[in-house]
């Protein structure tokens, strides 16, 4: 099918310089042989084309794509940035998130390093739990030898990921977890601290609801040698705390650690890099759609998917700023539309993939998870005149949500009754009562639902589509007002033009007073009314409890989880980083990642300091 006109897409400068850098295709010679009209036309096309497999007539297809389309061009919705590179091209990989077991052999280690390799130069991030692995110095029968460990294995698979960056476009992405009851566990925390090192991991502890009690009552609890499955006994040296030196266990002794000890650890090197964040795997668990399939160890890169082994997600995020009318008030019947589309869209992205491995396909098509998200959730509140630090934020957030993943499963039921359920749905949580999952108190996990797909939303971060989408990234704050771009030699002011409408409407807009907002990275300024700072709030105006309450009601209606930076000034202390880590518990959230400002940058906590 060839479109002779393509309605031109609605972008801005920024859009399509790095549509053109990274997205649109090139020819032998580096050459862009694409507009971005045809890019998102050969996306929506290849995509929409999906439908004939289920019947649909060839003028069914067409008027599809050109919702599809239109979707794209205009900014509703876009699909990750895999499938705006590969769709309708050889390579065909449309996805941006994968999970891969590791066993505790050399074979297993090798052939998912293999694997990784394979993933990256497709465009997806991949992300490993190292928890199987024996530990450090344990015993290797085959050889007579000592094992290395998980931390040295990261190593190995970061150096690889290093490797294949340098040929592709995009730099490959790892998440590395590890579980808080695993022997080397010490050393996994503070792996990073050293801020040269594994630089192509983002890194998360798994925790389970058992060890943030014992962190409550300031218990102990047992590190378990996952190759013997049981406790494990310190070695020659015994087991010593990797910044001080103490001697925690000693030689012989069986390893127990106060958790509040390994809890205030990772609190101190979260603070001092942002790094590990946790992963509440047990709280994940609870939410895993096939039980009967195995169990969540590890997620993607960026946290927002907690997989099984050879799992996959492909995402899609709506921006929501487009459904704020002019009245100031949402187009809730406007929103509907477009979620049932994505949803469609997505699930027939599952069919258009072509994955790296067989057992991706496979398991891709048994359970069709997909990850349909936000974007713009900023715009939408400096819209609606809602500060997102506030009460009035919390509880939208909360509607908004609630709406997409209702009306997301209602489409997903609709593809069900058109084209069949996920074929392992029976024995899913959504499944009859006989087989369903259910709580240690017997009560169902999920209501009965017949869907077409095993999960439907989560909330990605959004990092480029939210460009080519021209909004705020995923369901962060607004970073800032305004700001200096540089630019070859040049220097661009940057201003949101929400903002720059409002100061013109209401009378108070100078070119001077927009410089000094980028000059002085604020707007606390006599010309800016009181009423417009409140709205008007940066990510770093907003108090990192409130970052956290606002991931927590996006949590509760959504299915996978949530990607989101709690943000910390830079003179916040590691108690404040604690209590962000234990409300995050606490409100239910899946996991939760940190940054405090300027600490990656020119922060290095050596071995033997204590920062
Ligand atoms: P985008 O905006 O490009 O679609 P996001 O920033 O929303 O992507 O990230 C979504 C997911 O894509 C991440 O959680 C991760 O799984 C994957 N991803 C992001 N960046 C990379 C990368 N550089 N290499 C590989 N995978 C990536």
């Amino acid at each position: 099918m060839m479109k002779q006109e393509l309605a031109p897409a609605n972008l801005t400068d920024i859009a399509r310089t790095v549509l053109k850098k990274r997205y649109l295709l090139k020819n032998e010679h580096g050459d862009v042989i694409e507009t971005p009209e045809t890019m998102f036309w050969r996306v929506a096309e290849t995509i929409a084309a999906v439908d004939a497999r289920y019947g649909a007539s060839a003028e069914q297809v067409e008027e599809r794509a050109e919702r599809f389309y239109h979707l794209m061009t205009q900014g509703y919705f876009e699909p990750n940035s895999p499938t705006l590179m590969n769709a309708g091209r050889p390579l065909g990989q449309l996805s941006a998130c994968f999970v891969l077991p590791i066993d505790d052999n050399l074979t297993s280690i090798y052939e998912t390093l293999k694997h990784q390799a394979l993933i990256h130069q497709s465009g997806g991030g991949t992300g490993f739990s190292f928890s199987r692995l024996r530990p450090r110095n344990d015993v290797v029968r085959s050889t007579m030898g000592v094992a290395s460990g998980p931390v040295s294995f990261m190593d190995v698979y970061n150096h690889s990921t290093e490797a294949i960056k340098q040929g592709g476009t995009r730099r490959g992405a790892n998440m590395g977890i590890l579980r808080c009851d695993h022997p080397d566990i010490l050393e996994f925390i503070t792996c990073k601290l050293d801020t040269t090192k594994i630089t192509n991991f983002n890194i998360s502890v798994a925790i389970t609801d058992a060890f943030m009690r014992a962190v409550e009552r300031d218990e102990e609890y047992d590190l378990i040698n996952p190759r013997t499955g049981l406790g494990q006994i310190a070695s020659r040296d015994g087991l010593k705390h990797p910044l001080t030196g103490e001697v925690l266990v000693p030689a012989g002794q069986p390893m127990r650690l106060r958790a509040r000890m390994v809890f205030d650890l990772i609190v101190q090197c979260a603070h001092a890099t942002g790094e590990p964040g946790l992963f509440f795997i047990d709280r994940a668990n609870e939410y895993n759609p096939v039980p009967h399939l195995g169990e969540y160890e590890a997620t993607n890169p960026c946290g927002e998917q907690p997989l099984l082994a050879y799992d996959v997600c492909n995402l899609g995020s709506i921006n929501l700023g487009k459904f704020v009318t002019d009245a100031g008030t949402i187009d809730w019947e406007s929103l509907r539309d477009v979620v049932h589309e994505s949803t469609r869209f997505l699930d027939n992205v599952i069919d258009a993939n072509h994955y790296p491995l067989e057992q991706i396909t496979q398991l891709s098509q048994r359970i069709r998870r997909i990850g349909l998200g936000v974007m713009g959730w900023a715009d939408m509140l400096v819209r609606l005149g809602i500060p997102y630090n506030s009460a009035q934020a919390i509880d939208l957030a909360r509607q908004v949500m609630r709406f997409i993943d209702e009306e997301s499963k209602v489409a997903s039921e609709q593809l069900a009754r058109e084209r069949g359920p996920f074929p392992e749905w029976e024995y899913s949580i959504w499944g009859p009562d006989a087989t369903c999952a259910r709580r240690p108190d017997g009560s169902r996990i999920r209501p009965q639902r017949l869907l077409r797909n095993c999960n439907v939303t989560t909330v990605a971060p959004t990092g480029t589509i939210s460009i080519i989408a021209g909004c705020s990234s995923g369901i962060e704050p607004l970073f800032a007002i305004a700001f200096w771009r540089y630019q070859a030699d040049t220097r661009m002011l940057d201003i949101n033009q929400d903002f720059v409408a409002q100061a013109k409407r209401e009378g108070w807009y100078s070119d001077e007073l927009m410089e000094r907002i980028a000059d002085t990275g604020h707007i606390h300024h006599p010309e800016v009314p009181a009423s417009v700072q409140r709205v008007w709030v940066t990510a770093h105006d907003i108090a990192p409890e409130w970052h956290v309450r606002m991931q927590a009601a996006f949590q509760e209606y959504t299915d996978s989880a949530i990607s989101k930076t709690i943000n910390f000034p830079h003179e916040a202390t590691p108690d404040q980083v604690r209590e962000a880590y234990e409300l995050a518990f606490r409100l239910g959230c899946k996991g939760i990642t940190v940054y405090r400002d300027g600490s990656r940058a020119n922060q290095v906590l050596s071995t033997g300091s204590t920062g």
